[in-house]
């Protein structure tokens, strides 16, 4: 080993794990001294879930993210007086306090030098700390940190007035993407936020775990940045002016169908103005069950729009991962649209469909350039069967070139049921089905016909463990 050269050992030290290195210590005085240097620890993630993490603070130059839970009880001044330059810091809170001490962690970070991005998580049950004066003081020092490149707030109750704010500025814009969870008092913040940043921020998402009605003054902000491209938001009054932003091409709208007082004018208006889009999904929440519903027949909108012509991909998403329910009031809608949108290439329908239905209806001669077909499986339908059924078959014969994604929760009869899985073919879409404890679990299964060696711009191999590709020949 004494031959290796020191940037070797180095690299293999990127590997081992925080007890190893430790103990690389009292081996030798070079080791001792190599393993504090800057690049071992830099790709490194420390979460104080996993125990004490002071040897850590105290010893490491520099880490990737730490992970800290609040309030803490013990090894309270580590944090605070570390001198460890982390790039990301991922804060969550247990109980309704800390904010202070998390507060001074971020000072203390920030003074370092090397803090990036910032992630707030706050459990829903241990929110509504708004009256707190300690999280307002937080909340003030996440809008002002410096050199920020990404923050994501989540669970929050925001401060309810301007004043929350008042007296803070952005003295560099640095911040390029944004996530925060809105509810109606979220609105000075968000705005501040918005402001604050204008000239740098490329992504912004603004979920939701309320209503958000009342958010008026924020649209006008989104479309006031010069490098929004990705946007995601709940339809917001006033949205269409966001079309002002030349380089937006991912977009998606959360949809609430069922509350009437939101009307969805914004959304329909961007849809149409925006002229770059490349990527749209829609998200209806909570699912729209009728064609009567707000915002149902939004993707009409989207296939007279300006980007009608270049939009790649397109995601309907019309279900909640737990329900079976069979709802997808949009079908009409969509296959109106297809043929308007010239350039789309994945399509994905995020409902509990019948798959034969809507497969069957989309023909290839309809969008030419399409290469790609999502649909979830309703629980019900073994995904083996599917795939082995005359539906399948046809699907794929008249589009060769076609990959059909299915999400299934039945990946194949664990009882050995249905026709396809008494063969005992296809082993392995029997091997992923789920435990009795996992039974929300979405295995993805892409079949195709084409030859698995033909020139595709898909690679056929597997990109994780939950997805799987499968050919099928069609003769
Ligand atoms: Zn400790
Ligand atoms: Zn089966
Ligand atoms: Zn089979
Ligand atoms: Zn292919």
């Amino acid at each position: 080993m004494e031959h290796l050269p020191d940037d070797v050992l180095v690299a293999v030290m990127q590997y081992l794990g925080v007890q190893d290195l430790f103990a690389c210590r009292l081996t030798c005085k070079r080791l001792a001294s190599l393993v504090l240097h800057r690049d071992v620890w830099r790709v490194k993630d420390i979460s104080d879930s996993e125990g004490c993490v002071c040897p850590v603070l105290h010893l490491a130059p520099c880490l990737r993210r730490l992970s800290v839970c609040f309030p803490k009880t013990r090894c309270r001044d580590a944090y605070t007086s570390t001198r460890c330059a982390v790039a990301e810091l991922k804060i969550s809170f247990r109980k309704k306090s800390g904010a202070m001490h998390a507060t001074a962690v971020i000072c203390r970070q920030e003074a370092l030098g090397r803090l990036k991005n910032i992630g707030i998580l706050l459990d829903k049950k241990t929110a509504d700390l708004a009256a707190d004066a300690d999280e307002s003081i937080l909340l003030r020092t996440l809008a002002s940190t410096s050199g920020l490149v990404g923050l994501l707030v989540f669970g929050i109750s925001l401060p309810t007035t301007a004043q929350a704010m008042m007296g803070i500025t952005v003295s560099t814009p640095s911040l390029q993407r944004f996530v925060c969870d809105l509810c109606p008092n979220s609105e000075h913040f968000v705005n501040f936020i918005l402001a604050g940043h204008a000239s740098t921020l490329e992504s912004v998402a603004l979920t939701c775990s309320a209503g958000v009605a009342g958010l008026t003054s924020t649209a006008p902000l989104l479309a006031s940045l010069p490098n929004l491209r990705v946007l995601q938001s709940w339809h917001l009054v006033g949205m269409g002016a966001v079309a002002a932003c030349e380089k937006l091409n991912e977009l998606r709208i959360f949809v609430s169908s069922r509350r009437e007082d939101e009307p969805v004018e914004g959304a329909a208006d961007l849809l149409r103005r925006a002229k770059h889009l490349k990527k749209v999904q829609l998200s209806y929440f909570p699912p729209a069950r009728s064609a009567e519903d707000i915002g149902v027949d939004l993707v009409t909108v989207l296939a007279a729009g300006r980007s009608r012509s270049h939009l790649e991909s397109l995601c309907i998403e019309n279900s909640q991962l737990r329900s079976n329910e069979h709802h997808f009031p949009q079908r009409e809608a969509l296959l109106h649209a297809l043929p308007s949108l010239s350039a789309l290439v994945h399509l994905k329908v995020l409902a509990v469909v019948d798959p034969d239905e809507l497969l069957l209806a989309i023909r290839p001669d309809m969008v030419p350039a399409l290469q790609h077909i999502g649909v979830r499986l309703p629980r019900e339908k073994c995904a083996h069967a599917w795939i082995h059924s005359h539906t399948a078959r046809a699907v794929l014969k008249v589009n060769p070139s076609i990959h059909v994604k299915l999400d299934a929760l039945t990946p194949a009869c664990s009882l050995q049921t249905c026709q396809a899985c008494v063969l005992g073919c296809h082993e392995v879409m029997k091997s992923r089905n789920p435990d009795k404890y996992k039974k929300y679990k979405l295995t993805s299964f892409t079949v195709f016909s084409h030859d698995p060696m033909d020139k595709c711009a898909q690679s056929h191999t597997v990109v994780n463990e939950n997805t799987l590709w499968i050919h099928i020949p069609v003769v």
